[in-house]
């Protein structure tokens, strides 16, 4: 039996422009992606309304586009797959391995805010829906840039939501069924969520699912340290000159410029960017944004 076909993924959430963190994200799934030949996909995660901001999804969109990083095949809108999740959920439900928890704020904030037994003195007409995560739950997993990775997720986490009690799907529910959903192999994201990983394994054993394989990338830092926030707009991309950005984002994952010097159009300096990169040279401290002006 042949291993299935490397596919990846880019899934910004539309909370706003895509700052230069996210597309150092979108670019390196891209390059691990087409580096070894295989599909790149994009998944709009626009589960919490609250949060989302009109337009922003179409934006992101139009800014990768104008990139030249193509998605090889339809974009997926998690706001279009309620029944989805509805369905996984159910299943959790019937099996026992989900339950409703009535805790108010206040009532988890006693327990530091990890759930291990509902303490609710009162029944919320709104309960939030939790994965009961047995105590001995522990997940270790070898993330394909920084090594073996372990989280005891009952003692560090706790039972985590996958409902929320406003009725928004929660994002760890939303991201394993649609990673299953879209034949991902290789999850390639921001250290910020190396901690979320654990809980999608055990999400994924659960439910049946395959688990992909994770990479994931140092954090990008503001020119002065700080961590871009996720409303700091791409400082590179305010109509800058889409070959410029991609060699920026080239540097700053730790590649050689000397690979892309003689591109001359675009899809060139996409195509030997996909043939030249090389994982092992990608850092793994966060990055200072200011490293892409310096340095060969
Ligand atoms: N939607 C998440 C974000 O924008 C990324 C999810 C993922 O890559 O798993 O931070």
């Amino acid at each position: 039996m042949t291993s299935p076909i490397h596919c990846g993924r880019f899934a910004p959430s539309p909370t706003g422009p895509l700052h230069a963190g996210s597309l150092l994200a979108a670019f390196a799934s891209w390059l691990f992606a087409h580096h070894q030949g295989g599909r790149w996909l994009l998944r709009v995660e626009d589960v919490d309304p609250p949060r989302t901001v009109p337009g922003a999804a179409q934006s992101q969109l139009d800014l990768l586009h104008y990139l030249g990083l193509q998605p090889d095949g339809p974009v997926l809108w998690q706001s279009r797959r309620s029944d989805v999740y509805q369905h996984a959920l159910d299943a959790l439900l019937a099996s026992g391995r989900a339950f409703a928890c009535h805790c108010s704020r206040s009532e988890l904030a006693a327990s530091g805010g990890i759930h291990h037994q509902c303490v609710a003195r009162q029944a919320r007409p709104d309960p939030a829906i939790r994965l009961r995560v047995a105590p001995g739950s522990v997940v270790t997993f070898d993330d394909a840039l920084r090594g073996p990775q372990r989280q005891d997720v009952h003692a560090d986490v706790g039972d985590f939501v996958l409902r929320r009690a406003d009725g928004c799907w929660a994002y760890q529910l939303a991201v394993v069924v649609d990673d299953a959903a879209q034949g991902i192999t290789d999850v390639v994201r921001g250290a910020d969520l190396l901690d979320s990983t654990a809980r999608q394994i055990l999400l994924q054993r659960a439910l049946g699912l395959p688990t992909p394989r994770y990479a994931h990338l140092p954090l990008l830092l503001a020119g002065d340290g700080r961590k871009l926030s996720k409303s700091e707009a791409a400082p590179t991309v305010d109509g800058g000159d889409p070959m410029a950005v991609l060699r920026q984002l080239w540097r700053l994952l730790g590649q050689p410029a000397a690979a892309l010097a003689g591109a001359s159009t675009q899809a060139d300096l996409l195509q030997r960017a996909a043939a030249a990169f090389d994982r092992t040279r990608v850092p793994l401290h966060d990055i200072s944004s200011r490293q892409a002006h310096s340095g060969p």
